[in-house]
Parts: structure tokens; C-alpha cells; sequence
């Protein structure tokens, strides 16, 4: 068991659910058992439900509800979203942009396109973590089939212009993904407005239970011409529209579209609150802890997201120190902790090896409360200070010439 005083401060790589999602999950563990596919009633109850779960969450991104595609995560919507892409449009072209800053569940599958013949371009990204966009034009040619960048960075915070990417992959014609992973809940989405074709989100993200996911398609079917735009990655029946078969995970659909109903109703305050928070942790960093440095872009960043470089001592050892303490934060993306490699986000924004292993990432979540984040700050200091007490690593001046916070 979690121990009730345990201060949870890695909502970016997971979040707990919100008790009003379990209950609600609970309630169709119970009751919704049929396969939405069945005509008889028992099936036809599963299959309102499922309904009423796409139409509630395509609202939240002003999407028409037959575009919303269930998966099993939100690697899968890359996945998806991406591999479908290349290989539905293998004929047209075999270019495609996306950023260095994105999440494995996409860079990875670009590795896989890269052995097939696909051309993969992958935009640098400024200190603060935005990419260019004069270069993003520069870089699309007569064969780019697909630009894929990321709405919100997962390690740094940091926001890119998702508004002006779409109109410059609209402008020319080629479809636009985004992994809104991050975002979602956090950042107001409307799909139209953002010219975004592809959308990838995960419930785990937001309060809701882990294992299911959803891509947003528009108007498969039809790009503009009735051209189909993706292909399916797995092949089995015609459930959601043939690009996802699978028996549906009703109950899972169900909690997940709960989960998206409270963030919909709670998105503005707890932005707000979020942001306080946020701030006074980074104020207090800046004011009472000497050499650290800010990761990611001042403003234009998640509301829940910190990420501060404490450069020279191991991120590694903060985050077993800070355990100890009963204080759960985190050296950069979960996938990239397991490894020990220095994190490719922190690489992409100019930090050498030893100022991203010294990099620590804070997230809040809903259930953050004030109370935990002064103890975290009364905590924070000792562990550092004791920290840096122990023999150096080699490199001891590693700081460079970053500024500030
Ligand atoms: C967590 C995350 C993913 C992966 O989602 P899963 O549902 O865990 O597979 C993809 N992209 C970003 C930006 C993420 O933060």
C-alpha cells in the first residue's frame, strides 16, 4: 500500500484516479458486461455507452464524435496515428517532420519507417524547447507526407505553436499529428481551430484508468478527396471504423470519458491553482537554492511543470533522497529513467551530459495540495545541500554559461 503521507509529485508520468472515476468504472465492471458488437440488449447497453463515452470526449476537442478512435494507450495513437500515415500514403511520399523533443512512443516508431525507406526529418528545438517555424517550412518538400509534433513536452513543459503548425501544414496540404498527451486537460483543444488531423491522448494522464487511449481522426474516409489517410496497424473486425479492431473496453472507454467530463469542469481552476503552485516552487528554488537553472520555456509551459537542472550533482540521487523523505518526483520522462541514458529532451535543448543527469522534474497533479508543497520546500534545500556535500563528479564546473532562474 501507498503511504497515505506519501507526497506524489510525478503526475506528468502517471496520475492516480480520481475516485469519481473508479467509482464510475466499478459501477460498469459490474453492470456492462456485453460486447458492444451484440445485437441482443445486454450488447446494446455496452454499445450506448460507448457512444455516449466518444461523444462526451470528441465535445471536449470540439471533434465529431465519429472521429475519435479507441486504443489501448497513448503509444498506440502515436503508433497509429503515424505508422497508419506512412503506409496508407507510402505511394504519395515518404518524408516526414517531427521534432527532437517527442515522447518514444513516437520517435520510436520513426526508427521502424527509417529501416522501410521512409525519409524522417527531425527539427532542432531552441533553448527553451520550441521549434522554428520558418524552418518547418523549409524543410517540407513534394514527398512529406505527415508533420508530427508534439502539443506539450512531457519533460520540459514546454508548449509549441500548435495553431501556426497547423496552418502551415494545411497551407500545404499535408496532414497534421500531435501527440496532446500532456495537454489534454490542461491546454483548451479545439481541433478545427488548430487545423490538427491526428490527435493522441491517454487516460492515465488525467485522472482516468490506465490501458486506454484514443486517437482522433478527422474524416477518415475522406482527406479531401476522398483519399483514405490512414491504415490500420492490426487487422481483425470492423470495430471503431476498422482502424482499431478489438473487442471495446467499455468499462475502461467509460471511465476514461469520466475522466474527461471532471477535467472539462475543473480545467480552469485547477490551471489556475496549478500555476500558483507552480510558480512559488520555482520562486523558491530560484531565491533559496544556489547554480540551478530552469529547463524548458519561463512562460510558454504547463501549468504543472518544473523541471530544474541542479547542475553537478546526480538527478538520480535527488530523487532516492527525496524518496526517503516520502517525496515522489522524478529525473525526466519514466521511460527514460529505467535507462540510464541522459534524457534526448534535455540534450535537444543545449544541456551537456552531466546538466541533464542533473535535471529534476516536479509535476503536480489535482491532488497536490499547498500543504505538500511546503513540505516539499522545506524538504528540498537539506537534500541538495547534502547532496552537493558529497565528493563531485568529475566535471565539476559544468555549469556553462546558462542563466539563472
Ligand atoms: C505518457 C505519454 C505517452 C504515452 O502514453 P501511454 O498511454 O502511457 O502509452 C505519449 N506521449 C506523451 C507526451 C506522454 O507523456
Amino acid at each position: 500500500m501507498v503511504n497515505k503521507k506519501y507526497i506524489y509529485l510525478d503526475n506528468a508520468a502517471t496520475t492516480p484516479m480520481d475516485p469519481r472515476v473508479i467509482n464510475t468504472i466499478l459501477d460498469h465492471f459490474n453492470n456492462t458486461y456485453g460486447n458492444a458488437s451484440s445485437i441482443h440488449s445486454i450488447g446494446q447497453i455496452s454499445k450506448n455507452i460507448l457512444e455516449e463515452s466518444r461523444k462526451s470526449i470528441a465535445q471536449f476537442i470540439s471533434a465529431k464524435k465519429e472521429d475519435i478512435i479507441f486504443t489501448s494507450s497513448g503509444t498506440e495513437a502515436d503508433n497509429l496515428a503515424i505508422k497508419g500515415v506512412a503506409y496508407q500514403n507510402k505511394n504519395e511520399g515518404n518524408h516526414i517532420i517531427t521534432s527532437s523533443i517527442e515522447h518514444h512512443a513516437v520517435l520510436n516508431p520513426y526508427k521502424e519507417l527509417e529501416k522501410e525507406g521512409f525519409k524522417i526529418t527531425i527539427l532542432p528545438v531552441d533553448m527553451n524547447g520550441l521549434i522554428d517555424l520558418e524552418q518547418l517550412k523549409d524543410e517540407i518538400n513534394k514527398k512529406t507526407i505527415l508533420i508530427s509534433i508534439m502539443f506539450a513536452n512531457n519533460e520540459i513543459g514546454t508548449i509549441e505553436p500548435i495553431k501556426q503548425i497547423g496552418e502551415i501544414a494545411k497551407d500545404h496540404d499535408i496532414v497534421f499529428h500531435t501527440d496532446a498527451v500532456q495537454a489534454l486537460g490542461k491546454i483548451p483543444i479545439d481541433v478545427n481551430d488548430l487545423n490538427i488531423n491526428l490527435l493522441s491522448a491517454s487516460s492515465h494522464k488525467i485522472y482516468g484508468p490506465k490501458g486506454i487511449g484514443m486517437l482522433y481522426v478527422r474524416n477518415q474516409g475522406k482527406k479531401e478527396n476522398g483519399i483514405k489517410y490512414i491504415k490500420p496497424i492490426m487487422n481483425g473486425g470492423n470495430h471503431e471504423k476498422s482502424l482499431r479492431p478489438s473487442t471495446e473496453a467499455v468499462p475502461l472507454i467509460a471511465g476514461f470519458a469520466k475522466a474527461v467530463e471532471l477535467v472539462k469542469n475543473e480545467m480552469k481552476t485547477e490551471v489556475t491553482r496549478q500555476t500558483l503552485l507552480r510558480d512559488k516552487i520555482i520562486n523558491f528554488i530560484t531565491n533559496n537554492i544556489s547554480n540551478c537553472f530552469l529547463n524548458g520555456h519561463p512562460e510558454i509551459r504547463l501549468c504543472n511543470n518544473i523541471n530544474v537542472d541542479f547542475s553537478c550533482i546526480e538527478g538520480e540521487t535527488i530523487v532516492i533522497s527525496l524518496n526517503i523523505e516520502n517525496i515522489g518526483v522524478s529525473t525526466g520522462s519514466a521511460c527514460s529513467s529505467a535507462s540510464l541514458e541522459p534524457s534526448h529532451v534535455l540534450k535537444a535543448i543545449g544541456l551537456d551530459n552531466n546538466q541533464a543527469n542533473g535535471s529534476l522534474r516536479i509535476t503536480l497533479g489535482r491532488f497536490t495540495t499547498e500543504d505538500e508543497i511546503n513540505q516539499f520546500l522545506e524538504t528540498l534545500p537539506n537534500v541538495i545541500e547534502e547532496i552537493r556535500k558529497m565528493p563531485p563528479l568529475d566535471n565539476w564546473f559544468c555549469c556553462g554559461n546558462r542563466v539563472q532562474i
